[in-house]
């Protein structure tokens, strides 16, 4: 049996207060559950406070660099990481892909520095409204996986969470259907077996990411493929994540 992980993504929304008195007020709520993982992805100033506050809950990175140090201004290490207790970091958002310029060279460097530091990748992955609309949604994610997970050993594999969120459905209240969800989580679980083996694909962790919100977790999870949410705007309210994880 799989677990289900729900993690929030925070992007560049509170600040250090605004998220202590957070994971304070919803850690003390949640209680522990050991088949389930919720977290937050927060922006990394304000990390070091949250995982001394957080009991229960899972305080992740939103992003990293994959050298251990040196003169990469402005970008934050996994060591630094390591140090004030955080070990799942989201790699390859959309936002960072398209904004930030990231590559799948560069993701793949991040998803294995992770691995090496025995650290958690949240792997993110996805298509555009103009692939989704042209039918090549598989083609592309595929793509996408392939060069990502490169070099990446069936043992590791096992450790890396995958998030599937269509572009489209990002901050725009468009949610793909349950339907549209399971597939393609089922075809990204086809893909690792291709890659790796069925064992290794049944282990892996698949999140669906895109308008997720406490009113249709529900039927995203019901997917069999589908292991739990990855949720921008929905997680920045206590009431809701509480909605999300309860
Ligand atoms: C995200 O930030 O990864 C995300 C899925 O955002 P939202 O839930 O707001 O669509």
């Amino acid at each position: 049996m799989r677990k289900q992980i729900i993690v929030g993504n925070w992007k560049m929304f509170k600040t250090n207060s605004q998220a202590v008195e957070f994971v304070k007020n919803v850690d003390s709520q949640l209680g522990s559950n050991e088949n389930l993982i919720a977290g937050i992805a927060a922006p990394a100033v304000m990390l070091s406070d949250m995982t001394k506050v957080a009991k229960n809950l899972v305080v992740a990175a939103e992003n990293c660099y994959f050298e251990k140090e040196g003169a990469f201004t402005g970008e934050i290490s996994i060591p630094m990481l390591q140090d004030i207790n955080v070990s799942y970091v989201v790699i390859g958002h959309s936002e960072r892909r398209d904004i930030f310029g990231e590559t799948d060279e560069m993701i793949n460097a991040k998803v294995k520095a992770l691995l090496a530091a025995n650290m958690t990748p949240i792997l993110c992955c996805g298509e555009s409204l103009e692939i989704y609309e042209a039918g090549t949604t598989m083609d592309h994610v595929k793509k996408q996986l392939s060069d990502d997970l490169n070099g990446v050993s069936a043992e590791d594999m096992t450790k890396v969470v995958i998030a599937y969120e269509p572009i489209w459905a990002i901050g725009t209240g468009k949610v793909a259907t349950p339907e549209i969800a399971q597939e393609v989580c089922k075809g990204i679980r086809d893909h690792i077996a291709s890659l790796y083996s069925q064992d290794v694909a049944d282990q892996v962790l698949i999140q669906y990411g895109g308008s997720v919100k406490p009113d249709n977790i529900k039927d995203i999870l019901g997917q069999s493929d589908i292991d739990g949410a990855l949720v921008g705007g929905a997680s920045l309210v206590e009431e809701s994540y509480l909605g999300l994880v309860k």
